[in-house]
């Protein structure tokens, strides 16, 4: 596509929290109403899903569920005409969870699943943690053989920060490399869309091999990205309703945009259905 070819400045998001994660600020209205102020079309509302027994913290309670959605039923009806509400949710890819993944849409009726990985399978079979890998690079490779696992699954729409595994301190590497390569592989092949994620612009700026940088989104990974034919998107990953558009969304675009990368800012009408 060419970049003289402006899009027109349609205003989406489809990655937002509320406080039901209880490490977020705002009702689902909150963001509703800040949503009707800055011009959006579209709000995708992607609070951290539950998990039944509660086994992870910092995400919704799995006994918030049937309210979250039918608060959001009665949003929709309210708003609608105004604005487009979904109903999504983000979560991690655990193979243990492939049938309740399934549930969410067949039993709750979902709109939408973002796979948002800070949980990953690690190289001995165990549930890790992105944020706590201290030995090597090694662990990348893992951290996206998870990632594509669960994009074959078809069940997510878009992988929300695909690059968090550079927020880790160590150099970007062979196997930094090797990692985007298989997330981008297989995003193309399975048409799910890669997320541009600008709550990273939100973190503190930290000391990195490479210099002071945010932990997210990386560059290297972007410019691998604008090399392949991906569908990317900017998601807000907001978690108070004053970040659902600010500079950092507005930082996300303008960088794409350098980048070579034409973002889409439709979950729904492109690509694949569910
Ligand atoms: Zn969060
Ligand atoms: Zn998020």
């Amino acid at each position: 596509m060419s970049k003289l070819e402006k899009t027109p400045k349609i205003r989406n998001n489809f990655h937002t929290h509320v406080q039901r994660c209880r490490h977020a600020q705002g009702s689902e209205e909150d963001y509703i109403e800040e949503a009707l102020l800055k011009g959006l079309s579209q709000l995708g509302f992607s609070d951290h899903g539950p998990y039944p027994g509660d086994p992870f913290g910092r995400r919704m309670p799995y006994g918030e569920l049937g309210d979250y959605l039918e608060t959001l039923d009665r949003l929709k009806e309210k708003y609608r005409g105004r604005l487009t509400i979904w109903k999504g949710l983000e979560v991690e890819y655990l193979p243990q969870y492939r049938d309740y993944y399934e549930e969410l849409f067949t039993k709750w009726k979902l709109d939408y699943l973002l796979l948002g990985a800070h949980f990953y399978v690690d190289s001995e079979g165990n549930t890790a943690n992105i944020y706590e890998v201290s030995t090597s690079t090694q662990e990348y490779l893992a951290y996206a053989k998870t990632l594509a696992e669960g994009m074959r699954t078809g069940l997510f729409r878009a992988v929300a920060h695909p690059d968090l595994y550079m927020l880790n301190h160590f150099a970007w590497d062979e196997n930094c490399k090797r990692a985007a390569d298989l997330i981008l592989d297989t995003a193309v092949a399975t048409d799910t869309i890669l997320e541009y994620n600008a709550n990273g612009f939100r973190w503190e700026k930290q000391s990195y091999p490479e210099g002071i940088r945010h932990p997210y989104p990386y560059d290297g990974f972007w410019k691998m990205a604008a090399g392949a034919p991906v569908r990317v998107m900017v998601g807000s990953d907001c978690h108070g309703p004053g970040f659902l558009w600010d500079e950092a969304v507005e930082r996300s675009y303008r960088n794409l945009e350098s980048l070579g990368i034409e973002p889409v800012r439709e979950l729904f009408t492109e690509g694949k259905t569910q």
